[in-house]
């Protein structure tokens, strides 16, 4: 993402979205990495309508056009929010920081969160006392083998890149190299096959069983 002055060079590591809503109206924002300095020493709404402003008039995405206010909030992710489980409460999805830290993705993870809550309030309906709790809290421990090593990854990985020498380098020596992109690619939308992949793959799952899970 482009600072607002295109006679700048710098980069923002973040993005922008403009997803149709099908009623004929779009949700548009933009996303700045917590790790960057440039979080919270940007004007957001500045920025997104210089970036809108810069868009074809004829998308419509002027100040008049505007159906609602301009909002924010925080993706919660890398398992920033825990304990998962307290007595009386399971934490899932972005209740749980569960987005994705490589890329901010978190549709898939509220659901996996989800079915494994689910799975062990099964369990604990079916048992009493002291072992219905234990199954309960088995959620954390079973969050953090799934997820754990993973996001621990990932969270390195969005403090790394938050750094703009790193974000340079890497733009300028990793992305013209198709197959390390692809290794990335695998690495960051989480598509790695840690069981008969390639050996990318193999190379992640090492990784992910090296890390000391979150
Ligand atoms: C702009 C934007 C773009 C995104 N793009 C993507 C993407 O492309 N891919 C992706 O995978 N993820 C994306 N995400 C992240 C993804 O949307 C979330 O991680 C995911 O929706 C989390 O699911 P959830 O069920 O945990 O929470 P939510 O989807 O937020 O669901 C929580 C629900 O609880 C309701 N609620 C809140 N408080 C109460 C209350 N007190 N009583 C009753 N109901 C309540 C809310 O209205 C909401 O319906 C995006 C997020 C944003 C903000």
């Amino acid at each position: 993402m482009g600072r607002s002055d295109p006679a700048d060079p710098k980069l923002l590591p973040g993005y922008g979205w403009i997803f149709g809503m099908g009623d004929g109206t779009s949700n548009v924002g933009l996303g700045i990495l917590s790790t960057s300095k440039a979080y919270g020493n940007t004007d957001y709404r500045a920025l997104l309508k210089s970036w809108l402003d810069g868009t074809p008039a004829e998308w419509g995405y002027r100040d008049e056009n505007a159906v609602g206010t301009v909002g924010g909030a925080a993706l919660p992710m890398g398992f920033n929010r825990t304990p998962h489980y307290r007595p009386g409460l399971l934490l899932v999805g972005d209740a749980g920081g569960t987005v994705n830290p490589f890329n901010g993705e978190g549709i898939a993870y509220a659901m996996e969160s989800a079915a494994i809550a689910a799975h062990c309030a099964v369990q604990a309906h079916a048992r009493s006392g002291a072992s219905a709790e234990a199954a309960l809290a088995g959620y954390p421990v079973a969050m953090s083998e799934a997820l754990g090593s993973y996001y621990r990854i990932g969270n390195l990985f969005s403090k790394l890149i938050g750094n703009p020498t790193i974000m340079g380098m890497a733009t300028k020596y990793g992305l013209p190299r198709t197959t390390l992109m692809r290794f990335i690619l695998k690495l960051l939308a989480n598509l790695y096959d840690p069981k008969d992949g390639a050996v990318s793959d193999r190379v992640i799952t090492a990784m992910t069983r090296l890390t000391p899970s979150l």
